[in-house]
């Protein structure tokens, strides 16, 4: 009779305990739908058809006007590439978002922008950003890329992210690729914000944009990601202080390398005066000091700074699990420049 009686309390506080977390559950949901409806669009965009997305694709004619063969060779991984094969593939590697893909992305978006409200960031406006899903095979497996304010995401990756969105914290890695794009999207839309974020790490923009000398474009691969080389910063090559600005090469042919870009990439120190000649990062004793060291994606100030704005978004001035910065005045500078 008792330990019938003791069954039925214990089984009482079960159901209790289950609908405990199913209310919560409830909570959460509703919590997180609101916070999408109400936040997501304050970052102004939209999502791609796949059909859409290869015609906007296609449509950066100048970016695919420049590529070099080095670029086609590692893209299509063999020698001899042309720009004819390159296209085709890059107009099939694009496919179609599906509701989980939208949805998730909304709630990310609007977990940024409520982020920003809630810190007061002033971000500089944007125009409309176009998600574009694709294969990223031929960019040597990146997570994502962007051209103008179109911003294209691994296909693979987020379909793994929109279904493992349950687990909490899974989805950092995805707000950092987010943060790091959006970035490059406000670049585009405010060259002002682009020369001041820049001059962060000791980079100055200028007016006239430097013509890659013969010796670069022999290994250079392109980067949609960096629309221009018109920033320098002062490198010291053997003691001696030369204005240059950067490139990102291969340090091996493709023939050679046999790989993705990705694993055999560098970054060239080109100088403005138009010389036909690099240095290599490790020429430059003060190549640290320029750049710092939060980020070791250091191909370009544009690409540097945009890890440094992803930081500062996501871990402010305590840094990853409040380990802080080797060059926190970097994120200082990102943030008080958002608070003014
Ligand atoms: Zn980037």
């Amino acid at each position: 009779m008792i330990k019938h009686e003791d069954r039925s309390i214990k089984k009482k506080k079960r159901r209790k305990a289950l609908q405990i977390i199913l209310g919560l559950i409830m909570i959460w949901g509703m919590l997180n739908l609101c916070i999408t409806l109400i936040f997501s669009g304050l970052i102004p965009h939209r999502y791609a058809s796949a059909q859409e997305g290869r015609e906007i694709m296609l449509s950066n004619t100048e970016y695919y006007d420049n590529m070099t063969q080095n670029d086609f060779d590692f893209r299509m991984r063999k020698s001899g590439a042309t720009k004819e094969e390159f296209l085709e593939a890059s107009r099939e590697s694009v496919s179609d978002f599906n509701f989980i893909d939208k949805w998730y992305l909304n709630s990310r978006l609007a977990r940024m922008a409520l982020h920003f409200k809630l810190k007061g960031y002033d971000i500089p406006e944007v125009e409309k950003i176009v998600f574009i899903k694709a294969d990223m095979e031929l960019e040597s497996g990146a997570s994502g890329y962007t051209h103008g304010t179109q911003i294209y995401l691994s296909d693979d990756l987020v379909t793994i992210y929109a279904l493992m969105n349950i687990i909490p914290g899974f989805s950092e890695y995805m707000d950092k690729l987010l943060y790091h794009e959006l970035f490059h999207c406000l670049t585009r839309s405010n060259p002002q914000f682009r020369t001041d974020m820049y001059s962060l790490i000791h980079f100055t923009v200028t007016d006239k944009e430097y013509e890659l000398p013969p010796c670069v474009l022999e290994r250079y691969i392109s980067n949609p990601d960096v629309e221009h080389h018109n920033s320098y910063a002062t490198f010291l090559i053997d003691g001696e202080p030369i204005d240059c600005y950067t490139a990102c090469i291969t340090t091996k042919s493709y023939a050679e390398a046999q790989s993705g870009f990705m694993s055999n990439d560098a970054t060239a120190l080109v100088p403005v005066d138009g010389t036909d000649i690099y240095y290599t990062s490790e020429q430059a004793s003060n190549f640290d000091e320029v750049f710092g060291t939060n980020t070791g994606y250091v191909t370009d100030p544009e690409e540097c700074m945009a890890d440094n704005f992803a930081y500062a978004m996501l871990y402010g001035m305590k840094g990853k699990d409040g380990k802080g910065y080797p060059n926190p005045e970097i994120i200082q500078g990102i943030i008080d420049y958002l608070k003014q």
